[in-house]
């Protein structure tokens, strides 16, 4: 039994851990209850079974590589990181990316990712050619938008719910370069960085940071990035560097109303030094990769991630209200970040849809779940949802009444007569 938890380091749990070598050191019973894991990097209790965890890292093989077409087929337990070192010298790149390559790629089709390019280019699921599944102990399938669809369409962004993802062909993205061209505007309310999303929707890649603790006439303010790949003839080069690691946990009296604040403050100034300069990919598309093991500056007790989508037309008010309520409780993020997506696909619990999604970060007490559970009944209000890979808090009752499509979940497990995967956060939310 080992104790483990997700990126926030909130909840910890005894879990039987096993990390096969091949497909076929991957053995469980009947009416075991187990959750495949990756790197761990969603925030909560998704990847955990205190039963059995099922660590997919070993099998991380690039089973083919069409390097003309850009169509690759890996196993699941490879990283973004290991992918990208291949990929990228070739002139390819993930088709979506989200803020960390410490990934795996079954764990990015099972939260169905999204990046700083959803509303244009949607979330990792839509750039999928199949996938090959264990269902059971003796049974392995294939899926695609064509075969077994409903199934399909129930793993991506399934949680890990409809079995061990093991395969996943999909469509790279061709790069002339791993350069962005990075433009920043600073701008001083949630209005005027909503205009530039809807000003730059054209832009392949859209993201702001929100200072969340600003009020009066700085109430939302914040920093916009956008960005396109370079135009090069030159060889694609990628030259991954890793500079700082956080040794221990800090105490957690470091992060405080006012320390966060102060943070704010030199980060919005410090921005608005820089308008356009090109930047590296690794810079613009994963900053906190820089500073490995980061989760450790919310202390022991860990730190929740809340991330929320709300429909387009209500998002201006409906972010308004949540900014406010945190504001007010002085509990403070300080990497609040807002996207805008497009339309969702078909996945039944995948996460994105038309609206502006913000994700926030809280130390784990207390007085942080007490706002929480009001931030979620603003959610509720404006037929939100909340996603479930940054979730380790959230009620049955609320789950229910966010639009997920959780009994079209059960009826196709029914259907393939998939027994086996439960999470501690499937138990919680009572999914299954
Ligand atoms: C710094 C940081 C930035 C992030 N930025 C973004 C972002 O911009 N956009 C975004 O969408 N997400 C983001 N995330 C969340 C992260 O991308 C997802 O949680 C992703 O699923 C983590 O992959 P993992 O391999 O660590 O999976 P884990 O955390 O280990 O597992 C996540 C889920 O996937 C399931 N799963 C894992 N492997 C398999 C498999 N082989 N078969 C079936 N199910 C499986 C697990 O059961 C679990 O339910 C971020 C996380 C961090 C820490």
């Amino acid at each position: 039994m080992f104790k483990i938890s997700g990126w926030g380091n909130y909840p910890k749990i005894n879990c039987k851990v096993e990390t096969p070598n091949n497909e076929n050191e991957i053995q469980f019973h009947d009416n075991e209850k187990i959750i495949p894991r990756g790197l761990g990097r969603s925030y909560g209790d998704s990847s955990l079974q205190a039963n059995k965890t099922i660590i997919t890292k070993n099998l991380n093989k690039i089973i083919s590589f069409d390097e003309e077409l850009g169509v690759i087929c890996v196993q699941s337990g490879i990283s973004s990181d290991e992918l990208l070192k291949v990929i990228i010298p070739k002139g390819w790149f993930l088709p979506v990316s989200p803020g960390t390559k410490f990934v795996t790629l079954g764990g990015m089709v099972a939260s169905d990712v999204h990046g700083k390019n959803h509303h244009l280019e949607g979330s990792f699921g839509d750039h999928l050619i199949n996938l090959k599944i264990k269902i059971s102990n003796s049974e392995a399938i294939y899926c695609s938008d064509d075969l077994n669809s409903d199934l399909f369409w129930a793993t991506i962004g399934g949680m890990g719910l409809t079995g061990i993802i093991l395969e996943i062909k999909f469509k790279l993205k061709k790069i002339q370069s791993y350069k962005i061209n990075q433009e920043v505007i600073t701008t001083q309310n949630l209005e005027e960085v909503m205009n530039l999303f809807e000003k730059y929707k054209n832009s392949t890649y859209t993201v702001a940071w929100i200072d969340c603790l600003a009020k009066g006439n700085s109430f939302g303010r914040s920093v916009f990035f956008r960005g396109e790949h370079k135009k090069s003839k030159e060889k694609v080069t990628y030259d991954p560097k890793y500079s700082l690691r956080i040794p221990f946990f800090f105490p957690s009296w470091i992060l405080n109303y006012f320390s966060i604040k102060l943070f704010n403050f030199f980060y919005f100034y410090f921005n608005k030094l820089f308008d356009k300069k090109e930047v590296d990919g690794d810079f613009f598309f994963y900053p906190l990769d820089k500073i490995l093991e980061w989760n450790k500056i919310y202390g022991k007790n860990g730190f929740v991630q809340y991330q929320f989508i709300v429909p387009k037309k209500d998002s201006l008010k409906a972010i308004k209200e949540v900014l406010e309520k945190v504001a007010h409780s002085k509990e403070a993020s300080f990497l609040s970040v807002l996207k805008l997506f497009k339309k969702g696909n078909k996945g039944l619990l995948s996460f994105p849809d038309e609206g502006y999604t913000l994700a926030m970060d809280f130390q784990a007490n207390e007085k942080t779940f007490r706002l929480l559970k009001e931030l979620d009944k603003i959610i509720i209000k404006y037929s939100g949802r909340i996603y479930l890979s940054k979730d380790s808090r959230l009620s049955k009752d609320s789950f229910f009444s966010m639009n997920y499509d959780s009994e079209s979940l059960r009826n196709i497990l029914d259907k393939y007569n998939i027994k086996n995967f439960h999470s501690q956060q499937s138990d919680r939310l009572s999914i299954l």
